[in-house]
């Protein structure tokens, strides 16, 4: 379907609820049917229509992760907290560092890179999917849409169909439209206490631990609180790096209870979840780095080095962090982190490299010449072999 249809349908959708909205007013605490596509002309429908935009934007971006294994693990998972709504739900795992996840009320459903990154468990993991999952099977899409469709939300889905119909239809209302739908998948305090109960049911029910998800919620809290930025450190009421599910202490505490408090983690189903994210662990971390919040990114990593394991790729972008971060002392704290990442049988090549530039910069030549030499030898075929070699000339004895 074309955009310039999609547009019209959901403005269509727009003034349809805004004619019928008596008839909608009294939203039923009921469960989604199984999958039957809704009328084009209903309000549903609409928001199928915009759900399926997105869903086409996605699939054609880099960003989608293609790793066979990973893709059927993220599956399974899924599967067994979305029980029947499995068949209809369509699953992309996005190489995006940011924490989220989405369920689109057409069954498309996202799973970032950065949430895979976060979970210390497939029990987290599961936690955080059955949520996704009760918004789609609670239509709290189209609730919210019944909520906001007298305010910004939909006079911009209306005023873009108006665009449509005077010829508008350019990029810029395509990201409007995409901005629409994102906002209408920003769910209010109560539709995210529902998701963490009925998702909390869900995941227990499919046979995953009960402190799961008050574990998963409580580091992301912390890990806001670690933020470089003194208004995301704040944003109390939205504290907040999972932009669509504002986390309070309040929701951290409601699950504890129903958990009966038990939030420790198993190391054993920690080790088994780490080696199926390995693969990917290196490039998540530096897609991480990417969003320049070194003190998130340095919680992050602070958490994955608890198991003890992969500390050779840890210990390197932890001196990533402090290395590309530069405030005070951070200079001497990657230092450090390149020794200890050298130091393990895991280290990524790089590591020597900037070892090698940490050391230099710290004055100390022989480690220096020690390292870029290593470099060297490790990667003989490394693109930036001449740069290595001429840092190397810097640091030699005259
Ligand atoms: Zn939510």
């Amino acid at each position: 379907m074309t955009l310039r249809r999609i547009l019209t349908a959901a403005a269509a959708a727009a003034l349809l609820a805004s004619t019928a909205q008596p008839a909608l007013a009294q939203a039923q605490p009921k469960l989604r049917e199984a999958q039957i596509r809704p009328a084009v002309s209903s309000v549903e429908g609409g928001l199928w229509d915009m759900s399926d935009q997105m869903e086409n934007h996605v699939k054609a971006s880099a960003e989608v992760n293609k790793d066979p294994q990973l893709n059927a693990f993220v599956k399974t998972v899924l599967c067994k907290v979305a029980t029947e709504y499995c068949g209809e739900m369509r699953l992309y795992v996005l190489d995006r560092p940011e924490l989220n996840a989405s369920a689109a009320p057409n069954g498309y459903v996202d799973v970032n890179s950065g949430l895979l990154l976060r979970a210390a468990t497939e029990d987290e993991l599961a936690f955080v999917l059955a949520h996704e999952v009760t918004h789609f099977a609670r239509s709290h899409t189209l609730e919210r849409y019944r909520q906001t469709k007298q305010t910004a939300t939909a006079g911009m889905i209306l005023g873009m169909g108006l665009g449509i119909a005077t010829g508008g239809g350019s990029l810029v209302s395509d990201l409007v439209y995409l901005g629409a739908i994102a906002s209408l998948m920003s769910y209010n305090r109560e539709q995210e206490g529902e998701a963490d109960t009925l998702g909390y049911g869900r995941a227990t029910k499919a046979g995953y631990a009960k402190g799961a998800g008050a574990a998963m919620w409580s580091d992301v809290i912390a890990e806001t609180r670690s933020s470089d930025f003194p208004k995301t450190r704040n944003s109390e009421a939205r504290a907040s790096i999972f932009r669509t599910h504002p986390i309070t202490a309040e929701r951290v505490a409601a699950l504890q209870a129903m958990g009966g408090g038990d939030t420790a983690r198993d190391v054993a189903a920690e080790k088994k979840y780490r080696a199926v994210i390995r693969p990917h662990l290196a490039a998540w971390l530096k897609d991480d780095l990417r969003r320049r919040d070194y003190g998130q990114s340095l919680y992050v990593i602070d958490r994955l080095s608890k198991l003890g394991e992969d500390m050779g790729v840890l210990e390197f972008y932890r001196g990533e962090a402090y290395r590309q971060r530069r405030s005070e002392g951070d200079g001497a704290k990657a230092l450090e982190a390149y020794k200890r990442a050298v130091a393990s049988a895991d280290v990524p090549v790089a590591a020597w490299r900037e070892l090698g530039e940490a050391a230099r910069k710290a004055g100390d030549k022989a480690a220096a010449r020690q390292a870029f030499q290593t470099y060297l030898d490790r990667a003989p075929q490394a693109q930036d072999r001449w740069i290595v070699e001429s840092s190397l000339k810097t640091v030699q004895e005259s």
